[in-house]
């Protein structure tokens, strides 16, 4: 069964994959846009399984796309939010300081966050952090007044549902599994038949790399899948968090350390941990996948990762099997969080890019490729920034498709 031919197809119905044909169709109103995601429902994966913060945009170097993207995409998120009658809140972080140590990494955060031109972010001593969060300890901290929560799924699909009516096709339940192009036009395998495209956006997160693989493109890295389990908080103990509570993070590490968040829909949760997981979609900590693992074994990248990480690979796989290590570590951000407050809670799972020489990709990457444009590196804050990302790929199709001459 073929089921038609379309302009742009675009692989992978997470909220980057639905940002995108939302700016293509309103850029390109005559484009005949398909999205084609696997799984029965949109935005199952990343977009499903996260902290659900709008990022304000402290962490990320000057300059790169992570810091561009993230400020412009909160005040895009915000906006679209307040356009929709979608639920959030602006309730404000803080990144907190637990001894004098941490301090020097704080004041580079800061310089950061003021580079980075992070709206109303301030240094603040011990008194006002307990105003703002009065169970937690430190010596200092950061507050991020605008940083903000949300629900990712709910923003998802409503991006899906404009797309759609503006005249995108989403398609469920059919994983793409084999791409040829032949005269002009690409031809995509699903598991609900074929379809052509002239031009074709993978956005397909934690399996980008293989989908660029498929098209003969080398896409230079390969995605590790890294899990991050939460402890969610008892109901009566909720109280102990009054919005997002954030270590100071280790900067050789892309990852944000464990945290409180407080949820738009209420429950608290504490987490995400970073471990490596031996599926790309391994959920729980028994879900292994032998082509995944045997690839990322078989993967030089990845041994060379080791050899830089191993010591905080290791230390994160500890505090996965233990709830003791956990709870110490939340512990010195909440002194007064007990065992008996933590119940397992869910996870979720990070495609992060790992180059061939063992860098972990610290930035958003997106390969242009003959017909194509592959994002290969979109974790967080890819959801907050997923606007941003969204108009900025349809700026670099604008530049490397014809799509002027799209007919209906
Ligand atoms: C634990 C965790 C916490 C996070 N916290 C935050 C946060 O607080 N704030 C924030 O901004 N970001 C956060 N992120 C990052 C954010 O979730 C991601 O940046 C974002 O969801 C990426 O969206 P995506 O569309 O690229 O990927 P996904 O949502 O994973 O979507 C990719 C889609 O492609 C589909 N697909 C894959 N292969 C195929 C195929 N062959 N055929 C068809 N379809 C295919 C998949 O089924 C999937 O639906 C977090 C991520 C994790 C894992």
């Amino acid at each position: 069964m073929s089921s038609g031919s379309y302009d742009v197809a675009i692989v992978g119905g997470g909220i980057i994959g639905l940002a995108t044909a939302l700016w293509l169709t309103r850029r390109y109103p005559r484009c005949r846009v398909a999205v084609v995601e696997k799984e029965p429902e949109l935005a199952t994966h990343q977009t499903g399984h996260n902290s659900g913060v709008i990022h304000s945009g402290i962490y990320y170097r000057p300059g790169s796309r992570k810091a561009q993207f993230c400020v412009r995409g909160v005040e895009s998120m915000v906006r679209f939010c307040d356009d929709n009658g979608v639920d959030y809140q602006r309730c404000g972080k803080v990144i907190v300081a637990t001894d004098e140590s941490e301090l020097g990494r704080m004041e580079d955060l800061y310089q950061r966050g003021v580079a980075n031109g992070v709206p109303g972010l301030e240094k603040i001593g011990p008194e006002r952090l307990r105003e703002i969060e009065p169970n937690t300890h430190g010596v200092a901290a950061l507050h991020a007044p605008g940083t903000g929560i949300v629900d990712f799924t709910t923003v998802a699909g409503i991006y899906a549902e404009q797309a759609r009516s503006a005249g995108a096709e989403i398609m469920t339940g059919r994983r793409v599994v084999g791409i040829s192009a032949r005269q002009g036009a690409i031809r995509l395998e699903t598991t609900g038949g074929g379809l052509e495209s002239r031009y074709l956006i993978n956005c397909a997160g934690l399996h980008a790399d293989r989908v660029a693989r498929m098209m003969g493109v080398d896409p230079g890295v390969r995605i590790i899948p890294f899990r991050g389990e939460y402890y969610t908080i008892r109901e009566d103990r909720r109280d102990l968090v009054k919005a997002l509570i954030y270590p100071v993070p280790n900067p050789r590490f892309p990852f944000l350390g464990v945290h409180f968040t407080r949820s738009i829909h209420g429950d608290v949760e504490a987490g995400p941990n970073a471990v490596l997981a031996l599926a790309r979609e391994g959920y729980t900590k028994t879900a292994v996948s032998l082509g995944d693992t045997l690839g990322t074994l078989a993967f030089r990248g990845f041994w060379a990762m080791a050899l830089k990480t191993w010591k905080t690979g290791l230390g994160e796989m500890h505090r996965s099997f233990s709830k003791r290590v956990f709870l110490h570590d939340l512990q010195r951000l909440l002194p007064g969080i007990r065992a008996e407050d933590l119940a397992p809670g869910g996870a979720g799972v990070r495609a992060q890019a790992v180059h061939r020489d063992g860098r972990l990709l610290d930035d958003f990457s997106i390969h242009r490729s003959q017909g194509a444009i592959h994002v290969l590196n979109a974790p967080s804050p890819g959801a907050t920034s997923s606007l941003a990302i969204g108009e900025h790929i349809v700026g670099l199709a604008a530049e490397s498709f014809d799509l002027e001459t799209s007919t209906t």
